[in-house]
């Protein structure tokens, strides 16, 4: 058993991981060293509720304060690791001080890809990864407030709704044809338009970006085509980027994230990594990838803590992953692809439909909208490799069970 286990990153996966270790017995030394000021809280809703101020602050934080006190765990905040020595088994502090560890583990997520157009750098230009960022653009948002959004992904579409709860006047701006173009299927796509058009908020498909104008603090967008939408605020939601320099730094492997196997080892024994920031192996699915959900860095958090622990239970769930926009509930589980037969069940119009996703006959995925029961029975019969009759499949009034 180690005596000293170190923890690089105080987000979902750290959270877990260390609550995990606690619960597994572990009685050593338990070091959790985290850059942001704010103990582990829950980052999906710095995009929803916590925006739109329909949810507390404090009703965001994963652990109760005293939870770190009791469990004994050392938890430094607004500290970084700017380096790790696996030869000495050392990481070195933003503060200069050096800790020794027998175990590390990186648990140091991904970060918000950055614009390089001219004027990226206005005030006023935000990227949205943590509490602090969504404070600061819900500092800037309010009523006839002009909000662009640079990207029509999960974090976009969300900020979009929070902002037009707000009373913000919201243009998101896609260079794709559709929304959602590499998480969800055209289906889910064409939906979220509609619902995003209908509250207001102009959505501009196939549109490149090509800049911002204002001095010291952004006054407008500047599309190639040399439309100009002013703007007094502008988020950028252009996918995320895994922290995994440190790892790559310290001669670990490192491939779009930080390779690890199913129970979060690295390349050095010593050494594990889980969350957004790794690339991990998944059988249900047959490959591997790098997910940036919160369900896959707890599953992964677990898996690392058993194997520390000596009893390890190897994470293979399928994806799964949610998103909510105004009073609607997107539920996902599994992988689609462009070429995947579809099948629709229920009746979008109403706001209440799932849309499957079947590959050589079984169904691979199902993105389910204000229909939990389609999500929860889907993910079984993926998992189960169900071949289902489409015309029963489509039918609600046949079970899905049953389809
Ligand atoms: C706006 C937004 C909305 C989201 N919505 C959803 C959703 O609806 N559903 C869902 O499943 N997922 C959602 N996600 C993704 C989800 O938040 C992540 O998958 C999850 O947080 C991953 O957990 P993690 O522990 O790997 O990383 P994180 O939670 O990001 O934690 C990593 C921590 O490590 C810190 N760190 C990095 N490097 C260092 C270092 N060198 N030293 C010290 N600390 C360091 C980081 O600052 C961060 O605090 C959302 C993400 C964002 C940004």
């Amino acid at each position: 058993m180690p005596e000293t286990i170190i923890v690089i990153g105080a987000g979902h996966g750290g959270a877990q991981l260390v609550d995990s270790l606690r619960a597994g017995e572990f009685g050593g030394n338990l070091i959790m060293i985290g850059d942001e000021i704010h103990r582990p809280y829950d980052r999906p809703s710095t995009s929803k509720g916590l925006l739109s101020g329909s949810v507390e602050l404090e009703r965001t934080f994963l652990k109760r304060e005293q939870f770190y006190v009791d469990n004994k765990i050392d938890l430094r905040l607004g500290t970084s690791v700017s380096e790790v020595d696996r030869k000495a088994r050392t990481v070195r502090l933003s503060t200069g001080e050096r800790l020794t560890y027998d175990k590390l583990v990186m648990a140091t997520g991904a970060r918000a890809r950055r614009l390089t157009a001219p004027g990226a750098d206005l005030d006023g230009v935000f990227y949205l990864r943590s509490l602090a960022d969504s404070q600061a653009i819900a500092g800037r948002l309010g009523p006839g407030k002009r909000l662009a959004i640079i990207g029509g992904g999960y974090v976009g579409l969300e900020v979009a709704a929070s902002a037009t709860e707000l009373g913000c006047r919201v243009t998101v701006i896609e260079t794709q044809k559709r929304l959602l173009a590499r998480v969800a299927g055209a289906e889910i796509a064409e939906f979220y338009c509609q619902v995003h058009r209908a509250a207001g908020v102009d959505v501009l498909l196939d549109t490149v970006l090509e800049g911002f104008t204002g001095e010291g603090s952004v006054k407008s967008v500047r599309l190639t085509d040399g439309t100009e939408i002013l703007a007094d605020v502008v988020v950028v939601g252009i996918g995320s980027i895994p922290n995994a320099e440190l790892a790559a730094a310290a001669g670990l492997a490192v491939e779009n994230g930080i390779v690890v196997d199913d129970c979060g080892r690295t390349s050095d024994p010593a050494i594990f990594a889980i969350g957004d920031a790794t690339n991990h192996p998944n059988d249900v699915i047959g490959k591997r990838l790098r997910l940036e959900s919160v369900p896959a860095a707890v599953g992964q958090a677990r898996a690392a803590a058993s194997a520390i622990l000596g009893r390890p239970k190897p994470f293979h769930e399928l994806p799964w992953f949610w998103s909510d926009q105004y009073d609607i509930k997107l539920q996902i589980a599994g992988l689609s692809q462009p070429d995947d037969q579809v099948v629709v069940r229920g009746d979008p119009g109403n706001n209440r439909f799932a849309a499957f996703y079947l590959r050589e006959g079984r169904i691979v995925a199902v993105n389910s909208v204000n229909s939990a029961k389609d999500f929860v029975v889907g993910k079984r019969l993926i998992t189960e490799g169900r071949v289902p009759g489409v015309g029963r499949l489509a039918d609600p009034a046949v079970p899905l069970a049953d389809a």
